[in-house]
Protein backbone atom coordinates (compact mmCIF):
# COMPACT_ATOMS: atom_id res chain seq x y z
CA UNK A 1 0.00 0.00 0.00
CA UNK A 2 0.89 3.31 -0.93
CA UNK A 3 1.71 5.85 2.04
CA UNK A 4 0.42 9.24 2.38
CA UNK A 5 3.64 11.09 1.35
CA UNK A 6 3.94 9.08 -1.62
CA UNK A 7 0.34 9.91 -2.34
CA UNK A 8 1.34 13.56 -1.76
CA UNK A 9 4.23 13.13 -4.63
CA UNK A 10 2.34 11.69 -6.92
CA UNK A 11 -1.14 13.39 -6.81
CA UNK A 12 -0.37 17.23 -6.62
CA UNK A 13 -2.85 19.41 -4.79
CA UNK A 14 -2.35 22.47 -7.27
CA UNK A 15 -2.81 20.62 -10.37
CA UNK A 16 -6.09 19.38 -9.43
CA UNK A 17 -7.40 22.91 -8.00
CA UNK A 18 -5.92 24.56 -10.68
CA UNK A 19 -4.82 22.50 -13.69
CA UNK A 20 -6.93 21.45 -16.65
CA UNK A 21 -6.22 18.26 -18.21
CA UNK A 22 -7.72 16.91 -21.17
CA UNK A 23 -11.46 16.63 -21.04
CA UNK A 24 -11.88 16.63 -17.73
CA UNK A 25 -14.41 18.29 -15.23
CA UNK A 26 -12.50 20.93 -12.37
CA UNK A 27 -14.58 19.66 -9.77
CA UNK A 28 -14.39 16.08 -10.16
CA UNK A 29 -10.94 15.74 -11.99
CA UNK A 30 -9.82 12.34 -12.76
CA UNK A 31 -6.23 10.86 -10.69
CA UNK A 32 -3.38 12.31 -12.49
CA UNK A 33 0.14 10.83 -11.55
CA UNK A 34 3.26 12.91 -11.82
CA UNK A 35 5.92 12.27 -13.97
CA UNK A 36 9.52 12.30 -12.48
CA UNK A 37 10.70 11.57 -16.38
CA UNK A 38 10.87 8.77 -19.28
CA UNK A 39 13.29 6.72 -20.66
CA UNK A 40 12.83 4.30 -23.65
CA UNK A 41 9.34 2.64 -23.21
CA UNK A 42 9.16 2.81 -19.55
CA UNK A 43 7.67 6.21 -17.64
CA UNK A 44 8.86 6.40 -13.81
CA UNK A 45 6.60 8.42 -11.78
CA UNK A 46 7.66 10.75 -9.04
CA UNK A 47 7.51 7.96 -6.38
CA UNK A 48 9.76 5.90 -8.22
CA UNK A 49 6.82 3.31 -10.02
CA UNK A 50 7.70 2.58 -13.21
CA UNK A 51 5.04 2.09 -16.16
CA UNK A 52 5.53 0.65 -19.18
CA UNK A 53 4.14 2.88 -21.54
CA UNK A 54 1.48 1.19 -23.64
CA UNK A 55 0.27 4.45 -25.49
CA UNK A 56 3.22 6.11 -27.25
CA UNK A 57 1.81 9.34 -25.23
CA UNK A 58 -1.64 9.49 -27.95
CA UNK A 59 0.25 7.34 -30.36
CA UNK A 60 3.14 9.92 -31.27
CA UNK A 61 6.22 8.30 -29.47
CA UNK A 62 8.22 5.78 -31.55
CA UNK A 63 12.08 4.98 -30.52
CA UNK A 64 10.91 5.97 -26.55
CA UNK A 65 11.41 8.66 -24.47
CA UNK A 66 15.02 10.37 -24.41
CA UNK A 67 16.07 8.60 -26.95
CA UNK A 68 19.81 10.02 -27.18
CA UNK A 69 19.68 10.74 -31.06
CA UNK A 70 16.57 12.99 -31.29
CA UNK A 71 18.54 14.75 -27.68
CA UNK A 72 21.36 15.18 -29.24
CA UNK A 73 19.92 16.52 -32.78
CA UNK A 74 17.46 18.68 -30.49
CA UNK A 75 20.86 20.68 -28.33
CA UNK A 76 22.40 21.00 -31.60
CA UNK A 77 19.97 23.43 -32.73
CA UNK A 78 19.53 25.04 -29.96
CA UNK A 79 23.09 26.05 -29.94
CA UNK A 80 22.73 27.41 -33.58
CA UNK A 81 18.92 28.79 -32.89
CA UNK A 82 15.48 27.18 -31.56
CA UNK A 83 13.26 29.55 -33.77
CA UNK A 84 13.46 32.24 -36.53
CA UNK A 85 10.17 33.53 -38.77
CA UNK A 86 9.31 31.50 -41.57
CA UNK A 87 8.30 34.61 -43.36
CA UNK A 88 11.16 35.56 -45.61
CA UNK A 89 13.62 33.30 -43.80
CA UNK A 90 14.55 29.43 -44.39
CA UNK A 91 17.00 27.07 -43.04
CA UNK A 92 18.78 23.90 -43.55
CA UNK A 93 16.35 21.35 -41.26
CA UNK A 94 13.21 22.98 -42.62
CA UNK A 95 14.80 22.43 -46.04
CA UNK A 96 16.67 18.80 -44.84
CA UNK A 97 12.56 17.70 -43.68
CA UNK A 98 11.12 18.71 -46.99
CA UNK A 99 13.30 16.34 -48.91
CA UNK A 100 13.32 13.64 -46.66
CA UNK A 101 9.36 13.65 -46.67
CA UNK A 102 9.14 14.33 -50.45
CA UNK A 103 11.29 10.72 -50.43
CA UNK A 104 8.83 8.58 -48.98
CA UNK A 105 5.73 10.68 -49.20
CA UNK A 106 3.23 9.40 -51.84
CA UNK A 107 4.72 10.14 -55.62
CA UNK A 108 2.39 12.79 -56.36
CA UNK A 109 3.29 14.90 -53.40
CA UNK A 110 5.33 17.73 -54.38
CA UNK A 111 4.56 20.65 -51.83
CA UNK A 112 5.04 20.89 -47.84
CA UNK A 113 3.36 23.15 -45.73
CA UNK A 114 4.74 23.22 -41.71
CA UNK A 115 2.17 23.48 -39.04
CA UNK A 116 1.78 23.24 -35.33
CA UNK A 117 -0.16 21.13 -34.40
CA UNK A 118 -2.60 17.72 -36.27
CA UNK A 119 -5.24 20.15 -35.34
CA UNK A 120 -3.86 23.23 -37.12
CA UNK A 121 -2.69 20.86 -40.11
CA UNK A 122 -6.61 19.88 -40.85
CA UNK A 123 -7.39 23.58 -40.59
CA UNK A 124 -5.02 24.02 -43.09
CA UNK A 125 -5.81 21.21 -45.17
CA UNK A 126 -9.23 22.44 -45.59
CA UNK A 127 -8.69 25.86 -46.36
CA UNK A 128 -6.36 24.56 -49.44
CA UNK A 129 -9.30 22.46 -50.50
CA UNK A 130 -11.58 25.87 -50.02
CA UNK A 131 -8.79 27.67 -51.90
CA UNK A 132 -8.22 24.74 -54.68
CA UNK A 133 -11.41 24.33 -55.82
CA UNK A 134 -12.20 27.85 -55.87
CA UNK A 135 -16.08 28.00 -56.12
CA UNK A 136 -18.00 30.33 -54.43
CA UNK A 137 -21.09 26.99 -54.07
CA UNK A 138 -18.74 24.36 -53.28
CA UNK A 139 -17.49 25.14 -49.62
CA UNK A 140 -18.40 21.96 -47.79
CA UNK A 141 -16.76 18.70 -46.64
CA UNK A 142 -17.70 14.95 -46.64
CA UNK A 143 -16.35 12.34 -44.25
CA UNK A 144 -17.13 8.92 -42.87
CA UNK A 145 -18.32 8.70 -39.12
CA UNK A 146 -16.49 7.41 -36.62
CA UNK A 147 -13.64 9.75 -37.83
CA UNK A 148 -11.43 11.73 -35.70
CA UNK A 149 -9.00 15.22 -36.84
CA UNK A 150 -8.53 17.47 -33.97
CA UNK A 151 -9.97 19.73 -31.77
CA UNK A 152 -9.97 23.23 -33.40
CA UNK A 153 -13.05 24.31 -34.74
CA UNK A 154 -13.09 23.09 -38.62
CA UNK A 155 -11.50 19.92 -37.00
CA UNK A 156 -14.36 19.29 -34.57
CA UNK A 157 -16.77 19.69 -37.57
CA UNK A 158 -15.60 16.46 -39.49
CA UNK A 159 -14.82 14.61 -36.33
CA UNK A 160 -17.81 11.77 -35.69
CA UNK A 161 -21.17 14.14 -34.83
CA UNK A 162 -22.32 11.54 -32.18
CA UNK A 163 -19.22 10.96 -30.36
CA UNK A 164 -16.95 13.49 -31.05
CA UNK A 165 -17.65 17.10 -30.17
CA UNK A 166 -21.05 17.96 -32.04
CA UNK A 167 -22.85 17.53 -28.89
CA UNK A 168 -20.92 20.27 -27.07
CA UNK A 169 -21.46 22.50 -29.81
CA UNK A 170 -23.99 21.49 -32.01
CA UNK A 171 -25.07 24.65 -33.98
CA UNK A 172 -22.05 26.38 -33.61
CA UNK A 173 -20.25 24.20 -35.61
CA UNK A 174 -20.51 24.00 -39.48
CA UNK A 175 -23.01 21.29 -40.82
CA UNK A 176 -20.75 18.64 -42.81
CA UNK A 177 -22.02 15.51 -44.80
CA UNK A 178 -21.27 11.93 -42.84
CA UNK A 179 -21.65 8.90 -44.88
CA UNK A 180 -21.70 5.47 -42.52
CA UNK A 181 -18.44 4.44 -41.21
CA UNK A 182 -17.18 1.39 -43.65
CA UNK A 183 -18.63 -1.50 -42.80
CA UNK A 184 -16.23 -3.64 -44.51
CA UNK A 185 -13.48 -4.40 -42.69
CA UNK A 186 -10.00 -4.85 -43.15
CA UNK A 187 -9.56 -8.21 -43.21
CA UNK A 188 -12.58 -9.54 -44.43
CA UNK A 189 -13.38 -9.76 -48.60
CA UNK A 190 -14.20 -6.62 -50.03
CA UNK A 191 -18.04 -6.09 -50.35
CA UNK A 192 -18.65 -3.48 -52.69
CA UNK A 193 -22.02 -2.54 -50.86
CA UNK A 194 -19.74 -0.51 -48.44
CA UNK A 195 -18.92 2.15 -50.66
CA UNK A 196 -22.72 2.82 -51.94
CA UNK A 197 -23.90 5.20 -49.03
CA UNK A 198 -20.82 7.35 -49.94
CA UNK A 199 -20.88 6.97 -53.50
CA UNK A 200 -24.07 8.38 -53.32
CA UNK A 201 -24.17 10.80 -50.84
CA UNK A 202 -20.76 12.44 -52.85
CA UNK A 203 -23.33 12.14 -56.35
CA UNK A 204 -26.16 13.90 -54.65
CA UNK A 205 -23.95 16.44 -53.12
CA UNK A 206 -21.03 17.36 -55.34
CA UNK A 207 -22.30 20.35 -55.95
CA UNK A 208 -22.05 21.99 -52.70
CA UNK A 209 -18.22 19.84 -51.78
CA UNK A 210 -15.06 21.09 -52.05
CA UNK A 211 -13.21 18.15 -50.44
CA UNK A 212 -13.07 15.11 -48.68
CA UNK A 213 -11.20 14.42 -45.42
CA UNK A 214 -10.71 10.97 -43.78
CA UNK A 215 -8.65 8.36 -41.96
CA UNK A 216 -7.19 6.04 -44.69
CA UNK A 217 -7.53 2.29 -43.05
CA UNK A 218 -7.54 3.13 -39.09
CA UNK A 219 -9.97 5.38 -37.27
CA UNK A 220 -8.02 6.39 -35.07
CA UNK A 221 -9.74 8.46 -31.68
CA UNK A 222 -12.85 8.10 -33.19
CA UNK A 223 -13.43 4.65 -32.75
CA UNK A 224 -10.37 2.70 -33.40
CA UNK A 225 -11.86 0.86 -36.46
CA UNK A 226 -9.69 -0.62 -39.50
CA UNK A 227 -11.37 -0.65 -43.09
CA UNK A 228 -11.21 -2.18 -46.36
CA UNK A 229 -8.44 -0.48 -48.22
CA UNK A 230 -11.17 -1.10 -51.75
CA UNK A 231 -12.95 1.82 -50.04
CA UNK A 232 -10.30 3.95 -50.72
CA UNK A 233 -10.09 2.94 -54.13
CA UNK A 234 -13.34 3.61 -54.90
CA UNK A 235 -13.29 6.38 -53.07
CA UNK A 236 -10.54 7.82 -55.21
CA UNK A 237 -12.03 6.95 -58.51
CA UNK A 238 -14.75 9.06 -57.57
CA UNK A 239 -13.55 11.94 -56.09
CA UNK A 240 -11.55 12.20 -59.68
CA UNK A 241 -14.74 11.97 -61.83
CA UNK A 242 -16.21 14.51 -59.74
CA UNK A 243 -13.18 17.19 -59.20
CA UNK A 244 -13.21 16.73 -55.62
CA UNK A 245 -10.52 17.19 -53.44
CA UNK A 246 -9.18 14.38 -51.74
CA UNK A 247 -7.85 14.34 -47.85
CA UNK A 248 -6.15 11.79 -46.11
CA UNK A 249 -5.44 12.09 -42.79
CA UNK A 250 -2.18 10.40 -41.88
CA UNK A 251 -1.85 12.04 -38.81
CA UNK A 252 -1.84 9.18 -36.26
CA UNK A 253 -1.17 6.18 -38.95
CA UNK A 254 2.31 7.46 -40.40
CA UNK A 255 5.46 6.50 -40.09
CA UNK A 256 4.61 3.30 -39.51
CA UNK A 257 2.10 2.58 -37.07
CA UNK A 258 -0.29 0.32 -39.45
CA UNK A 259 2.94 -1.63 -40.97
CA UNK A 260 3.01 0.63 -44.12
CA UNK A 261 5.11 3.74 -43.70
CA UNK A 262 1.94 5.26 -44.69
CA UNK A 263 -1.60 3.67 -44.35
CA UNK A 264 -2.86 5.00 -47.61
CA UNK A 265 -0.19 2.40 -48.96
CA UNK A 266 -2.59 -0.54 -47.85
CA UNK A 267 -4.96 0.40 -50.57
CA UNK A 268 -1.98 1.70 -53.01
CA UNK A 269 -4.13 5.17 -53.11
CA UNK A 270 -2.42 8.71 -53.04
CA UNK A 271 -4.47 11.69 -51.78
CA UNK A 272 -4.79 14.96 -52.97
CA UNK A 273 -3.50 16.51 -49.89
CA UNK A 274 -2.15 14.61 -46.82
CA UNK A 275 -1.73 15.30 -43.11
CA UNK A 276 0.99 14.30 -41.06
CA UNK A 277 1.62 14.78 -37.03
CA UNK A 278 2.03 12.73 -34.30
CA UNK A 279 4.99 10.53 -34.74
CA UNK A 280 6.90 13.45 -37.52
CA UNK A 281 8.90 14.02 -34.51
CA UNK A 282 8.82 10.61 -32.68
CA UNK A 283 6.70 12.21 -30.10
CA UNK A 284 9.39 14.23 -29.20
CA UNK A 285 7.55 18.00 -29.52
CA UNK A 286 4.75 19.24 -31.32
CA UNK A 287 4.80 19.44 -35.19
CA UNK A 288 2.94 18.72 -37.95
CA UNK A 289 3.06 18.96 -42.14
CA UNK A 290 0.59 19.17 -44.89
CA UNK A 291 1.50 17.66 -48.48
CA UNK A 292 -0.39 18.88 -51.13
CA UNK A 293 -0.11 17.70 -54.75
CA UNK A 294 1.21 19.90 -57.58
CA UNK A 295 -2.16 20.32 -58.61
CA UNK A 296 -3.90 21.46 -55.56
CA UNK A 297 -0.47 24.05 -55.68
CA UNK A 298 -0.96 24.94 -58.61
CA UNK A 299 -4.96 25.22 -58.44
CA UNK A 300 -4.59 27.65 -55.38
CA UNK A 301 -1.54 29.82 -57.49
CA UNK A 302 -3.83 30.90 -59.58
CA UNK A 303 -7.03 31.46 -57.25
CA UNK A 304 -8.71 34.69 -56.49
CA UNK A 305 -6.13 34.86 -53.87
CA UNK A 306 -3.21 33.83 -55.57
CA UNK A 307 -1.70 32.22 -51.91
CA UNK A 308 -2.33 29.92 -49.75
CA UNK A 309 -3.84 31.93 -46.74
CA UNK A 310 -2.47 30.20 -43.36
CA UNK A 311 0.70 31.56 -41.75
CA UNK A 312 1.44 30.56 -38.08
CA UNK A 313 4.01 32.36 -35.79
CA UNK A 314 6.21 28.75 -35.32
CA UNK A 315 5.86 27.83 -38.91
CA UNK A 316 8.26 25.43 -40.04
CA UNK A 317 10.13 25.78 -36.28
CA UNK A 318 13.69 25.05 -36.54
CA UNK A 319 14.11 22.45 -33.68
CA UNK A 320 11.10 20.99 -34.68
CA UNK A 321 12.35 20.10 -38.43
CA UNK A 322 15.61 19.06 -36.71
CA UNK A 323 13.93 16.56 -34.57
CA UNK A 324 11.96 15.86 -37.37
CA UNK A 325 14.88 14.78 -40.07
CA UNK A 326 16.90 12.96 -36.67
CA UNK A 327 13.56 10.59 -36.05
CA UNK A 328 12.34 9.93 -39.74
CA UNK A 329 16.27 8.77 -40.45
CA UNK A 330 16.50 6.76 -37.24
CA UNK A 331 13.25 5.33 -38.42
CA UNK A 332 14.40 4.62 -41.95
CA UNK A 333 17.42 3.39 -40.47
CA UNK A 334 15.61 0.90 -38.01
CA UNK A 335 14.03 -2.57 -38.92
CA UNK A 336 10.70 -0.91 -38.27
CA UNK A 337 8.42 -3.53 -40.11
CA UNK A 338 10.07 -6.65 -38.40
CA UNK A 339 9.22 -4.86 -35.27
CA UNK A 340 5.97 -3.63 -35.77
CA UNK A 341 5.27 -7.69 -37.26
CA UNK A 342 6.65 -8.71 -34.33
CA UNK A 343 4.81 -6.59 -31.71
CA UNK A 344 1.36 -7.39 -34.12
CA UNK A 345 2.12 -11.01 -33.64
CA UNK A 346 2.66 -11.23 -29.86
CA UNK A 347 -0.65 -8.61 -29.41
CA UNK A 348 -2.97 -11.64 -31.45
CA UNK A 349 -1.43 -14.25 -29.37
CA UNK A 350 -2.05 -12.62 -26.06
CA UNK A 351 -5.29 -10.88 -26.52
CA UNK A 352 -6.96 -13.46 -28.23
CA UNK A 353 -8.51 -15.03 -25.67
CA UNK A 354 -10.13 -11.75 -24.69
CA UNK A 355 -12.00 -12.77 -28.06
CA UNK A 356 -14.78 -15.05 -25.84
CA UNK A 357 -15.65 -13.16 -22.77
CA UNK A 358 -18.79 -12.44 -21.69
CA UNK A 359 -17.58 -8.44 -21.56
CA UNK A 360 -16.02 -7.86 -24.63
CA UNK A 361 -17.62 -6.77 -28.49
CA UNK A 362 -14.47 -7.67 -30.37
CA UNK A 363 -10.50 -7.71 -30.22
CA UNK A 364 -8.49 -6.76 -33.35
CA UNK A 365 -4.64 -6.38 -34.22
CA UNK A 366 -3.22 -4.18 -36.86
CA UNK A 367 0.08 -2.82 -37.34
CA UNK A 368 1.49 -1.89 -33.70
CA UNK A 369 -2.16 -1.35 -32.88
CA UNK A 370 -4.48 -4.03 -30.63
CA UNK A 371 -7.67 -3.53 -29.79
CA UNK A 372 -9.91 -5.10 -27.22
CA UNK A 373 -13.69 -3.52 -27.94
CA UNK A 374 -15.97 -3.50 -24.55
CA UNK A 375 -19.79 -4.03 -24.93
CA UNK A 376 -20.27 -1.49 -22.28
CA UNK A 377 -18.86 1.97 -22.37
CA UNK A 378 -15.39 2.57 -20.36
CA UNK A 379 -17.11 5.44 -17.69
CA UNK A 380 -14.24 4.81 -14.99
CA UNK A 381 -11.23 5.93 -16.56
CA UNK A 382 -9.79 7.05 -13.04
CA UNK A 383 -10.56 3.49 -11.52
CA UNK A 384 -8.98 1.98 -14.96
CA UNK A 385 -5.73 3.78 -14.28
CA UNK A 386 -5.22 3.17 -10.91
CA UNK A 387 -5.31 -0.43 -12.12
CA UNK A 388 -2.76 0.57 -14.46
CA UNK A 389 -0.19 1.71 -12.30
CA UNK A 390 -0.62 -1.26 -10.17
CA UNK A 391 0.05 -3.77 -12.84
CA UNK A 392 2.99 -1.05 -13.88
CA UNK A 393 1.71 -0.55 -17.13
CA UNK A 394 0.36 2.81 -18.92
CA UNK A 395 -3.09 2.51 -21.16
CA UNK A 396 -5.85 4.82 -21.14
CA UNK A 397 -9.26 3.44 -22.81
CA UNK A 398 -11.80 5.65 -24.23
CA UNK A 399 -15.54 5.00 -25.17
CA UNK A 400 -15.49 1.16 -25.45
CA UNK A 401 -12.29 0.37 -26.76
CA UNK A 402 -9.27 -0.48 -24.12
CA UNK A 403 -6.38 -0.25 -27.03
CA UNK A 404 -2.51 -0.92 -26.38
CA UNK A 405 -0.06 1.39 -28.85
CA UNK A 406 3.41 1.25 -27.52
CA UNK A 407 6.36 3.07 -28.78
CA UNK A 408 7.43 0.21 -31.42
CA UNK A 409 10.93 0.92 -31.99
CA UNK A 410 11.45 1.15 -27.78
CA UNK A 411 9.15 -2.09 -26.16
CA UNK A 412 10.78 -5.37 -26.05
CA UNK A 413 8.64 -8.69 -26.64
CA UNK A 414 8.50 -9.06 -22.87
CA UNK A 415 7.19 -5.35 -22.47
CA UNK A 416 4.40 -6.39 -24.98
CA UNK A 417 3.43 -9.23 -23.40
CA UNK A 418 3.61 -7.13 -20.12
CA UNK A 419 1.49 -4.86 -21.51
CA UNK A 420 -1.39 -7.40 -23.13
CA UNK A 421 -1.60 -9.42 -20.40
CA UNK A 422 -1.66 -6.51 -17.70
CA UNK A 423 -4.65 -5.28 -19.97
CA UNK A 424 -6.35 -8.50 -19.99
CA UNK A 425 -6.28 -8.52 -16.40
CA UNK A 426 -7.68 -5.32 -15.86
CA UNK A 427 -10.60 -5.90 -18.07
CA UNK A 428 -11.18 -8.87 -16.32
CA UNK A 429 -11.12 -7.45 -12.84
CA UNK A 430 -13.39 -4.45 -14.19
CA UNK A 431 -15.94 -5.62 -16.59
CA UNK A 432 -15.82 -9.28 -17.19
CA UNK A 433 -16.28 -10.57 -13.15
C1 LIG B 1 -4.40 13.40 -32.99
C2 LIG B 1 -5.05 13.57 -34.29
C3 LIG B 1 -5.31 14.84 -34.81
C4 LIG B 1 -5.04 16.12 -34.04
O1 LIG B 1 -3.70 16.31 -33.78
P1 LIG B 1 -3.25 17.29 -32.56
O2 LIG B 1 -1.77 17.38 -32.71
O3 LIG B 1 -3.71 16.63 -31.31
O4 LIG B 1 -3.92 18.60 -32.78
C5 LIG B 1 -5.87 14.93 -36.07
N1 LIG B 1 -6.16 13.82 -36.78
C6 LIG B 1 -5.91 12.58 -36.31
C7 LIG B 1 -6.22 11.40 -37.16
C8 LIG B 1 -5.37 12.41 -35.05
O5 LIG B 1 -5.17 11.18 -34.56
Amino acid sequence: MRSEIQDDLLHDGFDREHLWHPYTSTHDPLPTFKVDHASGAVITLADGTELIDGMSSWWCVIHGYSHPVLVEAAKAQIDRMSHVMFGGLTHQPAVDLGKLLLDILPKSMNHIFYADSGSVATEVAMKMAIQAVDDPARTNFATIRSGYHGDTWNAMSVCDPVTGMHGAFGKALPIRYFAPSPECRFDEEWNPAAYEPMRRLLDENAGSIAGVILEPIVQGAGGMRFYHPQYLRELRKQCDELGIILIFDEIATGFGRTGKLFACEHAGVEPDIMLLGKCITGGFMTFAAVAASKKVADRISSSQAGVIMHGPTFMGNPLACAVAVASTRLLLESPWQERIERISEIMRERLAEARDWPCTADVRVLGGIGVVELKQYIDNVGDFQKLCVEEGVWIRPFAHNAYIMPPFLAVSDEQVEKLCDALLRIIKKLYCK
